[in-house]
């Protein structure tokens, strides 16, 4: 399972993420001219920034995480490495920023040590982009599907792609804090201008390579290639304009650390969105998968679960309510003959036109039929006492042998017999359960067997079964008496 993230992006997705592109290289050009102009100071800008590429860049690492554990992409697990770097430099950087949490920086911060903190970010992101495309073009001309019991351990692979960027992180930035790399080879003391030697350029370079091989290699097919991409791109305009503008609140500094929030941030908007789908689906495919259970495979009316789950509530609800209830017990007449003798195909497709008739013989919302095994059927009539019942049950029986199939009946038709039962709350006493009503409509269909069947047979209770006109005693009506 790759989520969306790995199908074709559409033409939609693609010209949005044109534009933005657009904008991106517009604000760049429009911005790189004025880049030293210098800007109101808002001190609490850095930190805010600062806090929101962590914060954003944690997000990410942790949705391609979770990405990377289901589908097991390396992509997935080289980017969420990508961002976790991210959030761990930047969190470092923050903390050794002279004047921030200390005059100084935390931690016996040198004051270039942010700087050099700032360097492997932006050149540590591109790199392991550049390693998550390149882990994604293998993954893709040797994958072949192997069986999960196959795959490595997730724990070993979490610890190779996401864990270990993180202690690289943290490596590389104990170790500006305790070797004090020369603040010679800075760009800038303040990120900034080229003096410092070559850092600037292999920065440069390292991030268009990264833009590169992100083109290259994933050719904005997928709709993560087109959103690593824009991300890439933002890393790049950031990292031009912090080299371009060495003084704070220039208009180039403003915008650099516009376009590092824009990096994550990009990715979260995204990645949020998949969730939201993905919600949206599994929602859709849990209801689906609650109605095929509920559903029977042959004749897609509901099946003896989902009678077992709703006639306990339906029953209750009678109960509180005093209403009557009544429960029909329906049996297809000679069925396995019937099967003997034009096969299983044919008996499945009258055990179909046996259900629709079923359905067309019942006309309330709150009826059920329902398939309670074979050729046996059961039909639920809340609020609906044993005179009605009855009457549901003599039209069962009529529009049965009204399909006209071939059978055994005595029109040469196949027939059914219907055992009807009633609970009577007014009437009843503590012994009425579901289960005595299933009972009581069973016996009455077992008789109406033993009577000859094509027939309803009405049970008799203590509390169940006010029958027809007179009520009290079983009632048999053969089919001769039984027209609607
Ligand atoms: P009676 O009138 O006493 O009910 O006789 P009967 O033959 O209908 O009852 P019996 O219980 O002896 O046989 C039921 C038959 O229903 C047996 C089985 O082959 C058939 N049956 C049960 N489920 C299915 C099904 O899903 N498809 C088909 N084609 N036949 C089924
Ligand atoms: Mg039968
Ligand atoms: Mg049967």
């Amino acid at each position: 399972m790759d989520g969306f993230l790995m199908e074709h992006a559409s033409r939609g997705q693609r010209a949005f993420a044109g534009c933005l592109a657009i904008v991106i290289l517009a604000a760049l050009i429009l911005a790189a001219p004025q880049a030293t102009a210098m800007l109101p100071a808002v001190a609490p800008f850095l930190p805010m920034c600062g806090l929101t590429v962590f914060t954003t860049a944690a997000i990410v690492a942790y949705l391609l995480s979770a990405q990377f554990l289901v589908s097991r992409r390396p992509v997935f697990g080289w980017l969420a490495g990508a961002y976790a770097f991210t959030a761990m430099t930047v969190a470092m950087q923050l903390l050794t920023f002279p004047g921030l949490f200390a005059p100084t920086g935390l931690f016996g911060a040198h004051p270039t040590t942010s700087g050099w903190i700032w360097v492997f970010w932006h050149a540590g992101f591109p790199t392991f982009v550049v390693i998550a495309m390149l882990s994604q073009r293998l993954y893709l001309s040797t994958f072949t599907p192997k069986p999960v019991t196959q795959l490595l351990p997730v724990g070993r692979r979490l610890w190779l792609y996401v864990g270990l960027p993180w202690v690289v992180g943290v490596l590389l930035c104990l170790t500006a804090l305790t070797v004090r790399l020369p603040p010679a080879l800075l760009p800038a003391t303040a990120p900034g201008d080229f003096s410092g030697g070559g850092t600037g350029i292999v920065l440069l370079v390292l991030n268009l390579v990264a833009l590169g091989v992100v083109l290259g290699v994933g050719r904005l097919r997928t709709v993560l290639d087109l959103w690593v991409a824009l991300a890439v791109l933002a890393c790049v305009t950031d990292t031009v304009l912090s080299l371009m503008s060495t003084v704070r609140f220039s208009l180039g500094w403003y915008l650099a650390r516009f376009f590092s929030m824009s990096a994550p941030g990009l990715l979260v908007c995204v990645l949020v969105w998949e969730v939201t789908r993905l919600y949206r689906e599994l929602t859709r495919a849990h209801l689906r998968l609650i109605e095929y259970s509920n559903r029977d495979a042959l004749t897609g009316i509901y099946n003896r679960r989902y009678f077992n789950d709703r006639f306990p509530g339906d029953f209750e609800q009678a109960r509180r309510a005093g209403h009557p209830l009544s429960l029909l017990m329906v049996d297809v007449d000679h069925f396995k003959r019937y099967n003997d003798e034009h096969g299983h195909p044919v008996g499945d497709e009258c055990l179909e036109h046996v259900a629709l008739a079923l359905m067309r013989s019942t006309h309330r919302p709150t009826d059920l039929v329902a398939r309670y095994g074979g050729e046996e059927f059961v039909i639920v009539l809340p609020e609906t006492n044993g005179k009605g019942a009855h009457f549901v049950a003599t039209r069962v029986t009529e529009t049965v042998r009204a399909l006209a199939i071939p059978g055994s009946g005595p029109q040469g038709v196949m027939t059914v017999s219907v055992g009807c039962a009633t609970h009577v709350p007014q009437q009843g006493d503590a012994r009425d359960t579901p289960e005595r009503l299933i009972a009581l409509a069973d016996e009455a269909l077992y008789a109406a067997k033993r009577l000859g069947r094509d027939r309803v047979h009405v049970a008799t209770g203590v509390s169940v079964g006010d029958v027809c006109e007179g009520g009290g005693a079983a009632t048999d009506v053969p089919r001769a008496n039984l027209s609607i």
